[in-house]
């Protein structure tokens, strides 16, 4: 195997990009569940989160001003973005609207808008419905 590959065959920035991904993923579909979080995958999360070249600072207004580092990574500040992003989604009060879709084949996850939300759009919701329409139907 390569030196430069992961264990998926992504190289170096995009192989980090795919496992922040995979790690958020898991986390949404673990809170979709109502289960608890993979110790990995919330150390991946919290690892990018901990790379971020940028910090907040307290203003006389008083308000709060987001400084980066200008010698600072701008692969490390995005996955950081994503990352903080992520943890402010699960840790907040929306992380009981997140969501698997329930459409055949369909791997997205969303927020819930209403409570009766079944499908992250109503293409999906169609699509399932016509799955079920068929499979009530067929051999008749
Ligand atoms: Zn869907």
């Amino acid at each position: 195997m390569d030196a430069g590959l992961d264990q998926r065959g992504y190289v170096g920035d995009r192989g980090r990009f795919a496992e922040l991904r995979d790690a958020v993923r898991a986390l949404i579909q673990a809170a979709s569940e109502g289960g608890g979080y993979a110790p990995e995958a919330r150390a991946i999360v919290n690892r990018a989160s901990a790379a971020a070249p940028s910090w907040l600072e307290l203003t006389d207004e008083p308000g709060i001003e987001e400084k980066t580092d200008p010698a600072g990574s701008a692969v490390d500040a995005e996955l950081a973005a994503v990352a903080r992003d992520a943890i402010t989604l699960l840790a907040g009060e929306r992380r009981e609207a997140l969501r698997a879709c329930q459409a055949p084949a369909c791997l997205q996850l969303f927020l819930k808008s209403h409570p009766r939300q079944e499908f992250c759009g109503p293409v999906c919701g169609n699509r399932a419905r016509a799955a079920r329409h068929y499979a009530r139907h067929k051999g008749e």
